[in-house]
């Protein structure tokens, strides 16, 4: 296989052999006993960071927003979402399906909020008709963009005040933390659950973390086990997260610092528009005709650069690129439409 440098997802990176070491060296025992010293560790570290009383080791972040979703909601409850959150959209419709929640999904304002006033008034009513409205579930970041500072407790607020609770698909979260250079655990005060991806931006191989109370955590360690998420010697795979946790947050800005340069590179060819909007973090998204999306997709292949499909296309920064690969699609895309 050819060396590509793959712009497709922030996902795409395999653990460096720094990373691979401290996983042949984990202290490993069976999980499921709650005898893996190596996930506790870092269910421990991760629980700390974000400010939570626990935190879960899970096998994605979609497993961990099910069981955020399933330790909040019962069967024929609702959680109000965003119609293109990941929770919603992109998760198989697990939460109709295996947890029997009903989404109600709204639309996101452009920031990547939803507008609380939207909220309040699709929370249903107590009546014989309606499914129950327990649940709000947000999302940082969202298509590259950090939820704006403040907005998460105004949230929080609105949540309390109806008696929802407040779920956060944080996938991405260190990614906001970076941008808004704020503690992570900022941006989870008010949160009752949030779920954080290791093997993203952070460059894990595997994994996620759900993080909650103690009650919250007790209740989702059981439905993970129902769901086949209960693991045994995976202290080698916790190993991979810790170190992603403690050595690849603060990098993070190299990954937003590339997405600039590239975005910026881009703006000057004739048949690329950047979309400067969503631009916080390290994802960058262009629009083109439709025919040049097409073409260009396949132009790049043809040059060892992968990038997404769609029009917006994004293009993701991650630890797998450098500043010489960034200047190298900027110069293949300028080839290409010069054609
Ligand atoms: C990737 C992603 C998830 C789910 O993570 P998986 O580990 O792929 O299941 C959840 N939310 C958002 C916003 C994501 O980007």
């Amino acid at each position: 296989m050819p060396l590509y440098i793959d712009l497709r997802s922030d996902t795409v990176t395999p653990p460096t052999d720094a990373m691979r070491r401290v996983m042949a060296d984990a202290v490993v025992g069976d999980d499921v006993y709650g005898e893996d010293p190596t996930i506790r560790e870092l269910e421990e570290y991760c629980a700390d960071l974000l400010g939570k009383e626990a935190a879960l080791f899970t096998t994605s972040g979609t497993q961990g927003n099910l069981l955020g979703i399933m330790v909040h909601c019962q069967r024929g409850d609702e959680y109000i979402v965003g119609q293109q959150a990941h929770a919603y959209r992109y998760e198989a419709g697990g939460a109709a399906i295996l947890a029997s929640v009903q989404p109600q999904p709204l639309n996101f304002e452009s920031d990547g909020t939803l507008d609380l006033k939207k909220v309040t008034a699709a929370i249903k009513p107590d009546d014989v008709h309606f499914a129950r409205t327990r649940l709000l579930c947000l999302e940082n970041t969202h298509n590259g963009m950090a939820l704006p500072l403040g907005y998460v407790q105004e949230a929080a607020k609105v949540a309390a005040m109806n008696q929802l609770k407040l779920h956060l698909d944080g996938a991405r979260l260190f990614n906001a933390a970076v941008f808004l250079d704020v503690p992570v655990k900022q941006l989870v005060q008010g949160v009752d659950t949030v779920s954080v991806c290791l093997s993203k931006g952070l460059g894990a191989p595997v994994g996620s973390l759900l993080c909650g109370s103690y009650q919250a955590i007790h209740e989702a360690r059981k439905w993970r086990k129902m769901l086949g998420g209960g693991l045994r010697q995976a202290g080698i795979l916790a190993a991979a997260g810790l170190y992603a946790l403690q050595q690849h947050v603060s990098r993070l800005q190299e990954d937003h610092t590339h997405a600039a340069l590239l975005a910026q590179g881009l703006t000057g060819i004739p048949g690329i528009e950047v979309q400067f909007g969503k631009l916080q973090t390290n994802m960058v998204f262009i629009k083109t005709s439709e025919q040049h999306a097409r073409g260009l997709s396949q132009y790049l292949k043809e040059h060892n650069i992968l990038i997404g499909t769609g029009n917006p296309i994004r293009l993701v920064t991650h630890l797998g690129i450098s500043g010489k690969d960034i200047e190298q699609v900027i110069a293949c895309c300028r080839a290409f439409f010069k054609n």
